[in-house]
């Protein structure tokens, strides 16, 4: 390819829209260009790299055994029906109709299109373990599409789906897309980590996320290399607290605290450190509004808080006439003396005392508060995301925290899907067994964006070499002056693209090369 024939377009200047350095450096390079809102043009040199990540995904799959085959992006209703998932999965599915005023939407994923094929075309237990794949335009109407192509609207994924006889099976085929995503991120030359996670509205029981470490990542990831322990935030867990609570050496007063709403303008006013502060935060219940309760210096989990009977899912603050009708005070003033509905306390609050908590009036706090005297000791629950330090659930190590992008999520669904669709085969002898099923995500798209994020310095992005729209470039100096360099530069130029040719003819044939 020639400089002159290849159209590029590049920016000088750093685009405002653009937040994260990797959607920053893509626009600049001319990789890609937006349409409208999370809908982006991979231009031609983004085009290459996206092919490239494309490429070594395929490679591995096809070489862990599974079948790829392409399914519609559109969807009808009636699928999505019978699994529920039309009402459940809310305004993130773009819906629409076509002339006959029938209902479709634009796949977000396609448990619902496999699982009808599965019931449609499997019989027997000898046509199994089967594991589908495509690589396939999705579209999920993000509440904040931003990052550029990393949470965009429209997106590419490798979505795989496996189907086996029993659990055993199924696990089995877990294991190995474990292992294929594996050899996929180290051949793209990522750093990577791969967690526990939360199943969300795909459903089924265990799931892990891969990561690429970057500080621009939206999730944390905590982890402890002493004990190999690896969690999504959202997921990892705390345990009660050991310790003994101290005794109360204060008295309980109410005292003016004018304005201080939240727990730093309280820690100003009073000179208090956080974690001697319990915050009270209101939430919507299944029946009536729910109170959580944690040390001021930690951070709700809203996966964990949801999880809650009789909490809301998914979570939502009450909003501020529900709040003065259960506290009967202004936001920012609740406190768990005297309220009147349920309180969940956080383990880590159970060996507080002496503390500072909200007095539902305005503008008053109590301090001095202390359980068993002016609280009952509490039951305490998980509800807070873990900090640096905490220990680890197992208890052999403490706990790090990462930031990461997520770039594939695998999951053993079990019989979900395949119970809501009747998805079932015969087994040896001659009984009717539900199928088992594991799905398997990777963001082809958001590859590309994350990779940037981990190899960029302040000259620009620094692809990891299997990433590379081009491997070679060559520079020829004044060639308008010489005819040597002009002849040198046109021979190299025709050998390397000989060589790029056979290469990829190679790989072409065996389908297994890794160049
Ligand atoms: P997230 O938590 O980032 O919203 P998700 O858990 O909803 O993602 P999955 O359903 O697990 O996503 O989809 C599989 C993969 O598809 C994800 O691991 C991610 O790499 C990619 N992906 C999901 N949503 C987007 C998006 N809006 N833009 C680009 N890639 C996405
Ligand atoms: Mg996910």
């Amino acid at each position: 390819m020639r400089y002159s024939e290849f159209g590029l377009t590049t920016l000088k200047e750093v685009p405002a829209e653009a937040e994260i350095v990797s959607h920053q450096l893509m626009l600049r390079a001319g990789l890609i260009r937006r349409l409208a809102s999370g809908l982006f043009t991979w231009m031609p040199l983004g085009l290459r790299v996206l092919r490239k990540v494309e490429n070594i995904v395929r490679e591995e799959m096809n070489r862990a055994g599974a079948l790829e085959l392409l399914m519609p992006a559109v969807q009808p209703a009636e699928l999505w029906q019978e699994s529920g998932r039309w009402e459940e999965y809310g305004p993130l599915l773009l819906r629409m109709f076509d002339r006959s005023e029938r209902e479709y939407c634009f796949g977000p994923t396609h448990e619902e299109v496999i699982t009808d094929i599965a019931r449609r075309e499997l019989r027997s237990y000898k046509q199994l373990p089967l594991n589908f794949y495509q690589i396939q335009t999705k579209f999920r109407d993000e509440i904040r599409p931003r990052f550029g192509i990393m949470r965009s609207r429209e997106f590419i994924m490798k979505d795989a789906y496996s189907f086996d006889l029993d659990k055993d099976g199924m696990r089995a085929a877990y294991d190995k897309m474990h292992a294929a995503y594996s050899a996929i991120f180290e051949r793209l030359g990522l750093t990577f980590r791969v967690v526990d996670a939360d199943s969300g509205e795909i459903g089924g029981s265990r799931s892990q996320e891969f990561h690429v470490l970057a500080d621009s990542g939206e999730d944390a990831i905590a982890y402890c290399d002493e004990d190999d322990y690896a969690s999504n935030i959202e997921m990892a867990a705390t345990e009660p607290a050991g310790g003994e609570r101290p005794a109360a050496s204060q008295d309980l007063e109410k005292i003016a605290t004018p304005g201080a709403k939240s727990i730093t303008a309280l820690g100003e006013m009073l000179g208090i450190a956080p974690h001697q502060m319990l915050k009270t935060l209101i939430v919507e219940g299944d029946e009536q509004p729910v109170a959580l309760a944690l040390r001021g210096d930690h951070e709700l989990n809203t996966v964990k808080a949801q999880k809650i009977p009789g909490v809301a899912s998914p979570l939502t603050m009450a909003d501020p006439a529900a709040i003065r009708t259960v506290t009967g005070c202004e936001p920012g003033f609740a406190g768990p003396i005297g309220l009147d509905i349920p309180v969940y306390y956080d383990h880590a609050t159970a060996d507080m005392a002496d503390f500072v908590c909200g007095a539902n009036e305005i503008d008053r706090h109590y301090t001095g508060t202390n359980f068993e005297r002016d609280l009952a000791v509490p039951e305490t629950v998980d509800l807070r995301n873990v900090v640096e330090g905490d220990p680890t659930p197992g208890g052999k190590g403490t706990l790090c925290i990462a930031r990461g992008i997520e770039v594939g999520h695998i999951f053993q669904l079990g019989a979900k899907y395949s119970t809501a669709f009747g998805a079932s085969v015969l087994d040896k002898d001659g009984k009717d067994r539900t199928l088992e099923m594991g799905c398997y995500g990777i963001g082809i798209t958001r590859i590309v964006g994350a990779a940037i994020e981990q190899n960029h310095d302040d000259s620009g992005i620094i692809w990891p070499e299997p990433l590379t729209p081009f491997n070679v470039v060559l520079v020829p100096i004044n060639m308008h002056r010489s005819d040597a360099v002009r002849e040198a530069a046109e021979a190299l130029y025709q050998e390397l693209e000989k060589r790029g040719n056979m290469l990829k003819s190679q790989r072409g044939e065996s389908g297994k090369g890794r160049a």
